[in-house]
């Protein structure tokens, strides 16, 4: 059985000759919530797009759920993205957002309302699936984005600050939903984000980039009380 949802081997990114990622190798349990912090610019989108296949590494190996995905096609990786810009198509309504990917698969009609209506109760949008997305709040929109990677049902759930553009509140509260939806569907999940709050409450593991390498890797309270380093201990340790 893999038990190996997303597996990094050594893997490598430039850029013109700018070596962005240095050699990354990770192992993300299938289950587990993998948080990736660091400061801007270090590479934490990079091997974002990696693993989502938006990109491909100069070298080195990715897997995901056992098979080399390393050169494949975004759409054949099992995994969905949600990025902080909710990236919702305008014109389209919450249902048909929602139902998009479903219906580029071709799937029937009956079963794609079944799965639209499921998803739409699990995050709280069923009064909301016939408006358009700018008639929706900040909230609201981000939740439609979730819900667009939940209805696919991939094995791996790729987020890229998705909380970004909230306010302290809502992103508290969207904070406690993700974590929840994480362990209802016993997701796979691999995090990014610049907040040391969201990566310390959400993280079964951390994983501390800087500059296009691993610093440490490690569960909230271990990489706290035994930062490896200075760094890990600035950048865990203090507020920012
Ligand atoms: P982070 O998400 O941690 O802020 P990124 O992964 O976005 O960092 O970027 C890491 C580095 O790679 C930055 O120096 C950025 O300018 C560079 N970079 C990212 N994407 C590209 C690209 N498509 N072309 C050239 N440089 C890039
Ligand atoms: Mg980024």
């Amino acid at each position: 059985m893999v038990t190996n949802s997303v597996k990094l081997t050594d893997v490598k990114k430039s850029f013109n000759g700018h070596d962005v990622i240095k050699g990354v190798s990770l192992d993300v349990q299938k289950g587990e919530m993998v948080v990736f912090v660091g400061p801007s610019g270090c590479g934490k989108s990079t091997l974002l797009r990696l693993i989502a296949g938006l990109d491909t590494p100069t070298s080195g190996q990715i897997e995901i759920a056992g098979n080399d995905v390393t050169y494949a096609h975004p759409s054949k990786r099992g995994v969905a993205m949600v990025f902080q810009s909710y990236a919702l198509y305008p014109h389209m309504t919450v249902a048909d957002n929602i139902a998009f990917a479903l219906k580029i698969q071709g799937l029937p009609k009956a079963e794609i309302d079944a799965k639209v209506r499921d998803v739409a109760e699990v995050l709280q949008l069923t009064h909301l699936l016939k408006r358009r997305p700018k008639a929706l709040s900040g909230g609201q929109r981000q939740r439609v984005a979730i819900g667009r990677a939940i209805v696919r049902e991939p094995d791996v759930f790729l987020f890229d600050e998705p909380l970004s553009n909230l306010d302290a509140s809502l992103r508290g509260q969207m904070r406690v939903e993700i974590a929840r939806l994480h362990t209802k569907l016993n997701a796979t999940s691999v995090y990014v984000t610049h907040d040391q709050v969201e990566a310390m409450t959400l993280a079964d593991k951390i994983v501390v980039l800087n500059a296009g390498r691993i610093e440490q890797i490690g569960a909230p309270m271990e990489l706290y009380r035994k930062p490896a380093n200075l760094f890990v201990a600035g950048f865990i340790g203090s507020p920012r």
